[in-house]
């Protein structure tokens, strides 16, 4: 098969070098063009940007020169990483001009036309867009997936009526350079601008069901609280659920264990062969030791146990630059190419 050319609006941060890293030895997708700001653009990409990957950067993608964000790009399909303060206008502009546009930025996920996607959450949603020939899909904030992925059998299972998480979120969530090291180092910062209205609200509509072409949000409750951490990849998230109808805990663990969903079926390149893993020790999972699994692309679970208030608590942790935003949002580039969604770009 001849690789699909593919471009990066945000090349030079950090979700964008993660996208430069997944993508190097894609075997679907190319690399053909890198844009950013006009601080970068006509600059090589080894010059543009600080290379914070542990992976050695390739060389033909270090020696490319980086291109100013404008719909006059040759690839159609474009994965965007950028600044939430400039994605808004921007992505709307590809979309406008005939580009699919794939972005980890906050700024259309709630427009009506516009997928917030988990692939094996939700991908009956992207009917939204069928027969479009421009179209943004958004992945979800980076706790908000690995919370709604280990959620979405047991909501499935159980149904859900109330949610409390609470999140300890790594320094790679906040982009390159981030948090200052004398705020971090040491410490835990008990804010992030604007992540718990995320976490209370993305999950309602990435599980919402699809009525005549349009999403109806799933209706329960979530309480977040979000924390900055002295961690550097990973967000470990504490949760506590109330169900309409209480399981066993070998209920839960049974249908976590089984869950399996379209990416998986489909044999898809960066789809984890099991998107769920539940930890039977007790101290587990832990960013450094688990983040990792499967690529980054699985989610961990643990302590699963009866809590006090609501029926039970337990433990998420998801890689949040892979899973949480480049790896998730290169699996629904697949999911789109795999479903034929592309074709009328390519
Ligand atoms: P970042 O490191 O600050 O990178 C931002 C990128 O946007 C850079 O490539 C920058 O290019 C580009 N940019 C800034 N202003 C621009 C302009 N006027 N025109 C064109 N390009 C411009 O941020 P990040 O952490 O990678 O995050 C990128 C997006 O993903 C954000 O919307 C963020 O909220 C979201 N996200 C991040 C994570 C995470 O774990 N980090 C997870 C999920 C979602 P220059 O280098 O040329 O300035």
């Amino acid at each position: 098969m001849k690789k699909i050319p593919v471009a990066i609006l945000g090349a030079t941060g950090s979700v964008g070098q993660k996208f430069v890293e997944l993508l190097t030895n894609h075997p679907w997708f190319e690399i053909a063009e890198l844009a950013a700001s006009e601080k970068s653009a006509t600059k090589k990409y080894k010059d543009a940007t600080k290379w914070v990957m542990s992976s050695k950067l390739n060389e033909r993608i270090g020696n490319t020169e980086v291109k100013l964000c404008k719909p006059n790009l040759t690839s159609k399909l474009v994965f965007s990483a950028l600044d939430s303060s400039v994605a808004g206008k921007l992505e709307s502009e590809f979309a406008q001009n005939g580009y699919f546009v794939i972005s980890n930025s906050k700024n259309h996920r709630f427009d009506e036309d516009v997928p917030l996607l988990i692939p094996e959450v939700n991908h009956e949603h992207l009917q939204i867009i069928k027969n479009k020939k421009g179209a943004i899909v958004t992945n979800p904030n980076c706790s908000t997936i690995g919370l709604t992925i280990a959620i979405k059998p047991l909501s499935d299972a159980f149904g859900i009526e109330q949610l409390n998480v609470v999140t300890m979120q790594a320094v790679s969530g906040g982009g390159y350079p981030g948090v200052p090291s004398l705020d971090i180092l040491g410490n835990v910062v008990p804010f992030i601008s604007g992540e718990e209205e995320k976490m209370k609200t993305e999950p309602l509509k990435i599980l919402g069901r699809l009525i005549n072409g349009k999403i109806k949000q799933a209706n329960f409750t979530i309480s977040a609280q979000c924390n900055r951490v002295p961690v550097i990849d990973g967000h470990l998230e504490t949760v506590q659920i109330k169900f309409k109808n209480k399981p066993t805990k070998n209920e839960i663990l049974e249908v976590w264990k089984n869950f399996k969903s379209l990416p998986q079926e489909l044999n898809l390149p960066s789809a984890p062969q099991q998107p769920v893993y539940y930890f039977e020790e007790e101290h587990l999972p832990q960013p450094r030791l688990n983040s990792n699994l499967e690529n980054g692309m699985a989610v961990s679970v643990g302590r699963l146990r009866e809590d006090e208030i609501f029926d039970y608590k337990f433990v998420v942790l998801s890689h949040n630059t892979v899973r949480g935003a480049a790896g998730g949002t290169l699996l629904t580039a697949e999911l789109l190419k795999a479903k034929n969604y592309l074709d009328e770009i390519l």
